[in-house]
């Protein structure tokens, strides 16, 4: 068995569309980044190359590469995996917190969780999400950004 982690922050900004977890939250702010900036899932990323030792997020999908630019998080996820699975790993099970002062993460939990599993192959119950906010301090508390973290655990398939 294999562990990895993954840590993450974006800047809130007007404009944009908040994405997390790949689901599209109505909010009145969204997160600024090369693609949409989904920064659960980038967060889930990291920890799968962090268990599987294939480096980082920034390796694999530079923001510098116009491919990238605007795509969607779970794309990369989706390739993320399948590296992960070319290297003889399947995924055990994903544990993550998103440090958010709002917008309320509860009503959108089950659909990340779904969208999550499916892309990495694991039933439902295999994703955590769990939701905390800074109480008020820093940048998280201040509403500037949304930050997320992310333990894998992956085993030898
Ligand atoms: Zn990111």
């Amino acid at each position: 068995m294999r562990i990895g982690i993954g840590y993450d922050v974006h800047r809130l900004v007007t404009g944009r569309k908040l994405v997390l977890g790949g689901v599209v939250i109505p909010f009145e702010k969204g997160l600024l980044g090369h693609s949409d900036a989904d920064v659960l899932v980038h967060a889930v990323c990291d920890a799968l190359l962090g268990a599987a030792g294939l480096g980082d997020i920034g390796q694999h999908f530079p923001d510098s590469d116009p491919r990238f630019k605007d795509i969607s998080s779970m794309k990369l996820l989706a390739e993320t995996h399948a590296m992960v699975r070319q290297n003889g790993f399947t995924t055990g099970n994903i544990d993550t917190t998103i440090f958010a002062e709002a917008p309320k993460i509860g009503p959108y939990r089950k659909l990340m969780q779904e969208k999550l599993a499916a892309t990495v192959e694991v039933k439902p119950g295999c994703i955590n999400i769990k939701a905390t906010t800074t109480e008020g301090l820093g940048i998280i508390g201040k509403g500037e950004g949304i930050g997320a973290m992310s333990v894998v655990l992956l085993k030898m398939s």
